[in-house]
This record gives C-alpha cells, structure tokens and sequence, in this order.
C-alpha cells in the first residue's frame, strides 16, 4: 500500500511540485495530513488575528498517477477518513457575516468514538477533506484558494463514501490534499470547522476524456459540481452554466430543456460562502440527482 507522509506538503498547488509518490490507475493510497495551522494552535490562548490564506492549509502530495493526462478526469474515491484525537477551531469575526459582540477567540476540541462537546452539546462528527486538488498548467495556486481544479472547496460532502472527480491539466494530475475538518457547517460562517490533522484512505482512478471544467463530487445520491467565483453569485453562476452544459452534453437535452430540469431537481448548497475575493472566493455546490440510465460524467 502507498503512503505518504505528512513531510510532504505545499502550500502551492503547482505543476512544479515533484512527486512525493507514483501509483496506477486503481490504487489505494493513504494521505497523512497536517491541520491547516501546521500545528500552529495548541490551546485557547493562541488566537490568530488574521487568516493568512497564502500560509495555511498545508496539502500533502503530490501524488503522481499514471497515464492521467490533460482533458481526463482523477476519480478519487474517499474509502476512509481517520482525524486525531485533538481538533482546533479559530473564530475570525471579519471573515463571514459581521455580528454584534463577536470577538476572536479559539477553542480546542477532543475527539472521541467520532464525538464531540461544544460547550454542552454532544456534536456528531462527519469528518471531510478541506482542500484537495490537482496541479493547474499554468499559474500556482495557494491551497487557501479554491479553483477549477479543486483546492479548498470546503465542502462538508467530500467526506468518507463520496467520490471526487476532478480536472486534470497535466501529465500525472499531481493530487495533493489536507485540511481536514471533524466537523464543518456550510458556508463555515466564521472561517474554520474543527482543523484537525489525520489520514485520508482513497482509491484513484483515470476517467479518459472526461472534459470536466470543475470538479464533481457524487455523494448522497446526487452529483454536485463545486463551483467558486469572487462572489457567491458568481460561484453559483459557474456552476449553473457547468451544470447546463453536462446535460446537454450528456443527457441529450437541449438547451431549454436543460434550463427546466435544473429549475425542477436541482441542489444549490454552499460550502464556503464567508471569504472575500482576496481570500480566494466563495464555493458552491449544483447538484443534480444521480439517475440509474444516465450519467453526468
Ligand atoms: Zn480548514
């Protein structure tokens, strides 16, 4: 089995990062992940001021696979996630919406048996992977950000039993994850779920010509395109237009039709909706119901 440790991450998904590990089509490989602090917050009294996005989320890979190439699609399935036993959780009040008397502050979380208390409230734990992507062509993106081939989508639905497709723009798709969350609502109104460091167990797949313009993450009976723009509007309109294009394409709708269907069964979700532009734009999720004699991708 394939490994790769936690001493190889990036705060950059680039086409210039070297390989930590080569596998096939098919293997499984375990991700060993820092938390988005790299360790930074150990206890309540560590209180960051300002979210540094171009120096957090820590992604570990990248992890070379063989025969995936520019225009094919990486099928990653999540089969496990495992979080340690100490989760932190930073409260930035300027980064979602701004309300009365909310100030700064940090708590520190115990894991336990997939539980945990927020003050007295026994909280069910569904850990998820923050960011995960692959290397784009041409700029180098922070793994802060979220992009069209992934990033930090911040979307609580890539969690254990989802499988994640995703762009691939060059030679090896060089897929890097982290940022782990035992917990996360959507939108992350405060910037942070529970950031936890762990291990990530996927099965990797070359899906050949898939033509995906951002990643698909088919959970829970739906596929979902995760989407991003500066603003959520635009982030919801980019996943619209994806969205409308895979049904026609691959529905053999047409373009109105299309339209129609997405009024009637679609999904529209956040999953990150608390950062400005400069703190690399806000995710969404489109989603569309998976159907036994169809498919989206
Ligand atoms: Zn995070």
């Amino acid at each position: 089995m394939i490994e790769i440790d936690n001493t190889h991450y990036s705060y950059v998904f680039s086409k210039d990062n070297k390989p930590a590990a080569v596998c096939k089509s098919g293997d499984v490989v375990t991700f060993v992940t820092l938390d988005c602090y790299n360790g930074l917050i150990q206890n309540e009294n560590d209180v960051h001021e300002e979210l540094d996005t171009s120096n957090c989320n820590p992604a570990t890979g990248p992890l070379y696979v063989e025969g995936a190439m520019p225009n094919d699609a990486l099928k990653v399935t999540v089969l496990d996630i495992e979080v340690d036993d100490k989760g932190v959780m930073v409260n930035y009040p300027d980064c979602g919406t701004t309300l009365p008397n909310n100030k700064p502050r940090t708590k520190v979380f115990s894991i336990k048996d997939g539980k945990t208390m927020f003050n007295d409230i026994e909280i069910e734990l569904v850990p998820m992977i923050g960011v995960i992507g692959t290397a784009p062509n041409d700029k180098d993106v922070p793994t802060g950000h979220v992009f069209e081939n992934g990033g930090n989508m911040d979307s609580r639905l890539n969690k254990s039993g989802a499988a994640i497709y995703l762009p691939v723009n060059v030679e090896g798709a060089l897929l890097s994850m982290g940022d782990l969350h035992a917990s996360m609502g959507d939108g992350e109104m405060v910037g942070t779920g529970i950031e936890v460091a762990g291990k990530v167990k996927v099965q990797v797949e070359v899906i050949k010509n898939a033509d995906l313009k951002w990643p698909i993450t088919d959970a829970e009976g739906y596929w979902f395109i995760n989407t991003c723009g500066k603003t959520c509007d635009e982030a919801i309109a980019a996943g619209y237009k994806e969205m409308h294009r895979l049904l026609v394409k691959n529905y053999g709708f047409d373009e109105s039709d299309a339209a129609m269907y997405i009024s009637l069964q679609g999904r529209l979700e956040a999953s990150q909706a608390c950062l400005s532009s400069e703190g690399g734009g806000n995710s969404f999720r489109i989603g569309t119901p998976k159907l036994k004699e169809k498919t989206l991708i």
